[in-house]
C-alpha cells in the first residue's frame, strides 16, 4: 500500500493545510494543519496512524517555516520517498485555467496576476508552491484550481447586467468557487445512482463556513451561486450573500462608513452571525433557538434555510432533468435541521425528507435522506484533497 501518493497543499493569509493522499483510493497517510502563521503562536498539528501531536512552529513565522516542519515530520516517518507530486489547492484560476495545470515560472506570474481577483487567496497559494519549491525541488507541481469547475457555465450564467466592457477589459463575472467540491460530490452521487457522470443533473450545495450552491448538467456546472468573489449567493457564516447592491451607496453616503468600513461589515460581520448577533456557527444557532428559544439564532437559520431553498428552486431554470439534490460541507454533512428546513421548502419539486434517514445522515456518512416517492436529496461528505491529489496525478500522466 501507498507506493505513490500526492502531498496536497492548501495555503491560507495565515495557515497551511497538508494531506499526504494515494491518489487512486483517498486513503489519507497523514494530514494536518499549521496555523497563525504570521504570529508567536504558530502551531503545526498532524495526525498519522490515528495519532494527532502538535508542536509549536519557531521564528521567523511564515509558511516556509511550516513547510520546513512539514519535511521534517515526512522524514522522521520515512514519508519523503513516498511522495511522487505536489498538488497544490489554488482558488482563482479565473478564465484561464479550466484545468488542472503543471506549475511553471509563467503559472506562477499568471496567478500573481489573478490576485486582483483574490487578493486574499492567491497571494498566499504563491508562496504555498515557492515554499514547497525551495523543499522539494526534485518533485513536479501541480495547480489545482477552486474556480475551474465552474469554466463550462454558458455567458448567460457568468455575465453580469453591467456594461460589457467590465467584462472584456477587466475580466468582471461570474467565476464561482469549491469547485472541486461540488464536482467532487456530483462524481460521488453518480455512483451512487449507477450512472455515467455525464449523464446526471445534480444541483449541490456546499454548506460550510462559505457556501455556494451549483446547478449540475450532464456531469458539468453550468450555474454557480458565487460570483465573481466569495461574497455573493446565499448567506453564510459572517458574509451577506446577496443585497441590494445601493445598500453600499446608502452606508458610505448617508451612514458615514468607509469602503473599507463596508466591506468588512460584509464579508465578517454579517450572515448568521450578523442576523442573530450571536455566532456564526450553525451548531450553536441551533442550540441557542432549541434550549434558549433565542429570537435572533432563529431568524438567521430562518433566513439561511430559505435563501439556500430559493436559490436551489431558482437553479431548476438551469436544468431539463434533476436527478437528486446533493448537502455537502460542515453544515451540509451534519445539520439535519438544515437540511429538513431546506427540503420542506422545496414540495413543489416533490421533495420528501425521511426523518429517520436524514438524522441519521452525519459524521462523514454518505446516505440519501428523501422517502421512497420523494425526488431524491442525498448527503455526501467531500473531500477536495482527494481530488487535488487525484487530478495531479492525471495531470502528470497525460503529460
Ligand atoms: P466547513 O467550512 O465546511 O468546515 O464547515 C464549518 C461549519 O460547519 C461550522 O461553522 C459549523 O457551523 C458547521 N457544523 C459542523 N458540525 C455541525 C453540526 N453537527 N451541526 C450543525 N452545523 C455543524
Amino acid at each position: 500500500m501507498f507506493t505513490e501518493t500526492t502531498l496536497v497543499i492548501n495555503c491560507g493569509s495565515s495557515s497551511l493545510k497538508f494531506s499526504l493522499i494515494c491518489p487512486q483510493t483517498g486513503e489519507t497517510l497523514l494530514n494536518g494543519l499549521a496555523e497563525c502563521l504570521s504570529s508567536n503562536d504558530a502551531t503545526l498539528s498532524y495526525t498519522f496512524e490515528n495519532n494527532k501531536q502538535s508542536q509549536p512552529l519557531l521564528a521567523p513565522f511564515n509558511h516556509q517555516v511550516a513547510i520546513n516542519a512539514l519535511v521534517a515530520i515526512l522524514k522522521q516517518h520515512h514519508l519523503v520517498d513516498k511522495i511522487t507530486a505536489i498538488g497544490h489547492r489554488i482558488v482563482h484560476g479565473g478564465e484561464k485555467y479550466g484545468q488542472p495545470t503543471i506549475i511553471t515560472e509563467a503559472v506562477k506570474t499568471e496567478i500573481d496576476k489573478l490576485a486582483q481577483l483574490a487578493p486574499l487567496h492567491n497571494p498566499a497559494n504563491l508562496i504555498g508552491i515557492q515554499a514547497c519549491e525551495q523543499a522539494f525541488k526534485h518533485l513536479p507541481q501541480v495547480a489545482v484550481f477552486d474556480t475551474a469547475f465552474h469554466q463550462t457555465m454558458p455567458a448567460k450564467a457568468y455575465i453580469y447586467g453591467l456594461p460589457y466592457k467590465l467584462y472584456q477589459e477587466h475580466g468582471i463575472r461570474r467565476y464561482g468557487f469549491h469547485g472541486t467540491s461540488h464536482y467532487f460530490v456530483a462524481k460521488q452521487a453518480a455512483s451512487l445512482i449507477n450512472k455515467p457522470i455525464d449523464e446526471c443533473n445534480f444541483i449541490s450545495a456546499h454548506l460550510g463556513n462559505g457556501c455556494s450552491i451549483t446547478a449540475i448538467k450532464n456531469g458539468k456546472s453550468v450555474e454557480t451561486s458565487l460570483g465573481l468573489t466569495p461574497l455573493e449567493g446565499v448567506m453564510m457564516g459572517t458574509r451577506s450573500g446577496d443585497i441590494d447592491p445601493s445598500i453600499v451607496f446608502h452606508l458610505v453616503d448617508q451612514l458615514g462608513y468607509s469602503a473599507e468600513q463596508v466591506n468588512q461589515m460584509l464579508n465578517k460581520e454579517s450572515g448568521l452571525l450578523g442576523v442573530s448577533q450571536l455566532s456564526n456557527d450553525c451548531r450553536a444557532l441551533e442550540r441557542a433557538m432549541v434550549e434558549d428559544n433565542h429570537p435572533g439564532a432563529k431568524l438567521a437559520l430562518d433566513i439561511f434555510c430559505y435563501r439556500i431553498a430559493k436559490t436551489i428552486a431558482s437553479f431548476t431554470a438551469s436544468l431539463t432533468k434533476l436527478d437528486a439534490i446533493i448537502f455537502t460541507g460542515g453544515i451540509g454533512e451534519n445539520s439535519a435541521f438544515v437540511r429538513e428546513q431546506v427540503l420542506s421548502q422545496l414540495s413543489l419539486l416533490g421533495m420528501k425528507v425521511d426523518a429517520d434517514k436524514n438524522l441519521a445522515a452525519r459524521f462523514g456518512q454518505s446516505g440519501k435522506i428523501t422517502t421512497t416517492n420523494s425526488r431524491a436529496a442525498w448527503v455526501i461528505p467531500t473531500n477536495e484533497e482527494w481530488v487535488i491529489a487525484e487530478q495531479t496525478q492525471q495531470k502528470l500522466i497525460q503529460e
